[in-house]
C-alpha cells in the first residue's frame, strides 16, 4: 500500500466521504506554510437532513453541519498526527487554524480551492464547491504536508453549463450567473456579502448560534441527484 491508498483508507474508516491530494506548487508558498502539497478531506451532510432544508433552514441542518464541521476537526488533526509520525511536516486547517475576514468572506486558502486542484469538484455559480457524488451537500477540510503525494487532476472550469436554479432560488440575489474558471475572481460571479447578511437573518429567525440558510445546497441538480440515489 503506497502512502496515498495508506491515508485514503485511513480517511475512510474514520468517516471521510471523500479525499484528495493537490499539488499546491502555483499557490503562494505564505498561504499554504511553505508546505507544497494538500489533502482535502470531504464528508457528505446527511441527506435526510438536506432534503429538508427549503424552504428555509432548521434545527436539524444547525445541528449537522456542527457535527460534521467537528468531525472534520478531529480528521484532520488525525492526519496531521499521522503525516508526522511518519516524519513529513504537515499542517491541519481545521477551523481553530483559520481565519475568515469576516468583513469580506475570505480566507487565504479556501478548501474548496484545494478541493478543485485535487480534482474533486468545480466551484458552483453559487460559490461552493460542486461534486459529481454528492453535489454540494459537503463540507471540507484541509492538510497541507510536504509528503511527496501522488496528485489528482485539477479541474479548472465549471460544469454549471446553462443551470440557474441556485441565482433563482438565492433570496439575497447573490449569485451573479457567471460559470467559474480557475483565472475568475469570486467576487466577478458571487456578491458574498449580500450571502452573509441573509445568512445572519435566517439565522437569527430560528435563533440559531450560526449563520444559516442552505438553499443552494439544496436546489443544486447534482445534490437532488445525491439525494434521489439515496431515497427516502
Ligand atoms: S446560502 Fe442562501 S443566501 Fe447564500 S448564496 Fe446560497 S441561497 Fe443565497
Ligand atoms: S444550482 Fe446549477 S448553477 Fe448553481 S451550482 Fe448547482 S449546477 Fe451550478
Amino acid at each position: 500500500m503506497n502512502l496515498n491508498e495508506e491515508i485514503h483508507h485511513k480517511l475512510i474508516s474514520k468517516g471521510a466521504s471523500i479525499v484528495g491530494f493537490a499539488d499546491l506548487k502555483n499557490v503562494s508558498y505564505q498561504i499554504r506554510n511553505d508546505l507544497r502539497y494538500g489533502i482535502v478531506i470531504g464528508i457528505k451532510l446527511n441527506p435526510k437532513v438536506i432534503k429538508k432544508i427549503n424552504p428555509g433552514p432548521s434545527l436539524d441542518y444547525y445541528n449537522e453541519y456542527d457535527h460534521v464541521n467537528e468531525r472534520l476537526n478531529e480528521i484532520g488533526d488525525y492526519t496531521e498526527l499521522l503525516l508526522k509520525s511518519k516524519g513529513y511536516d504537515a499542517f491541519s486547517k481545521s477551523q481553530k487554524n483559520i481565519f475568515i475576514d469576516q468583513n469580506t468572506k475570505r480566507t487565504d486558502l479556501p478548501h474548496k480551492t484545494v478541493a478543485t486542484r485535487a480534482g474533486l469538484g468545480w466551484i458552483g455559480k453559487c460559490a461552493l464547491l460542486i461534486t459529481d457524488q454528492f453535489g454540494a451537500a459537503i463540507r471540507l477540510t484541509t492538510v497541507l504536508t510536504n509528503a511527496e503525494i501522488k496528485v489528482g487532476s485539477p479541474i479548472n472550469s465549471s460544469k454549471c453549463g446553462e443551470c440557474e436554479e441556485c441565482k433563482k432560488i438565492c433570496p439575497a440575489e447573490a449569485v451573479r450567473g457567471y460559470n467559474w474558471d480557475i483565472n475568475l475572481e469570486r467576487d466577478t460571479f458571487f456578491e458574498a456579502l449580500k450571502c452573509r447578511d441573509k445568512i445572519i437573518e435566517r439565522g437569527e429567525k430560528l435563533k440559531l448560534r450560526e449563520a444559516m440558510c442552505g438553499l443552494c445546497i439544496y436546489i443544486c441538480p447534482w445534490t437532488q441527484k445525491y439525494l434521489k440515489n439515496i431515497g427516502d
